[in-house]
């Protein structure tokens, strides 16, 4: 086993065990995705601690808690659609592509999503398409989509990915009107009917868009 694996193998039994992160999927595609190799050079050494880290450009890949929790929300079975808002540095979008068919994601900044592609390649996530764009208007020509999950938050949950969720479809995103204040909520879509769940209290950057912040 490499120190990496030991030290995943750690992070996931100190972490995400103790919280209830308990789907068997979500913690082996944890444990299998290296969460340091989406992160610069000097932050390897704390690749897996229990914080959220700098990505360049004033973003933030989330603490390994908060990624298991929203992707163990969205009760993937292995056959979904989804669509990602906020690629950053691309390692929720690769713990996703490990857990359904197919990932769309979406990602604002374009020097960050080119750095990202190159990782993607790097690690042979083929089932992952990725565009330039404002996500809160989502990505119409491949909806609907079985699970939507955005990891920026902004003031309320944009409406063009409540219409974008499958029915079915499990929507997880934090949504604050301040950036002290977010409260990670799911929607939920059935039989035509949306249910908006609170979780728990988070802390993300801002989704900057139509339907989220407006950029300064
Ligand atoms: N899931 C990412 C988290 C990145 S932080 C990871 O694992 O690294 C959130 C990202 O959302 C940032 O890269 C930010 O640029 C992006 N973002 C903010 N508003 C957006 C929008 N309207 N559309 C697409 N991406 C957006």
């Amino acid at each position: 086993m490499s120190n990496y694996e030991k030290v995943r193998t750690r992070m996931i039994q100190e972490q995400l065990l103790p919280r209830g992160i308990t789907d068997p999927a979500v913690l082996k595609a944890i444990e299998q995705t290296p969460r340091h190799l989406f992160i610069q050079g000097a932050l390897h050494a704390q690749a897996y601690g229990d914080f959220p880290l700098p990505i360049g450009h004033g973003q933030t890949i989330s603490q390994p808690y908060v990624v298991a929790l929203m992707t163990q929300l969205l009760e993937l079975k292995g056959h979904e659609k989804i669509l990602e808002i906020g690629t950053g540095c691309g390692y929720q979008s690769a713990i996703l592509s490990a857990l359904c068919d197919k990932v769309y994601t979406v990602e604002r900044i374009k020097p960050l999503l080119a750095k990202t592609r190159r990782i993607f390649d790097r690690l042979h996530k083929f089932n992952i398409v990725s565009k330039i764009d404002d996500g809160t208007e989502g990505w119409p020509e491949h909806a609907p989509f079985d699970a939507i999950i955005v990891t920026a938050a902004g003031p309320q949950v944009p409406q063009p990915l409540i219409d974008q969720l499958a029915d079915p479809g499990i929507m997880v995103l934090p949504v604050g009107e301040t950036s002290d204040d977010q409260t990670l909520t799911m929607v939920r879509k059935k039989d035509g009917e949306v249910t908006i769940t609170p979780i728990e209290n988070v802390r993300f950057v801002k989704l900057v868009g139509t339907h989220g912040w407006t950029p300064q």
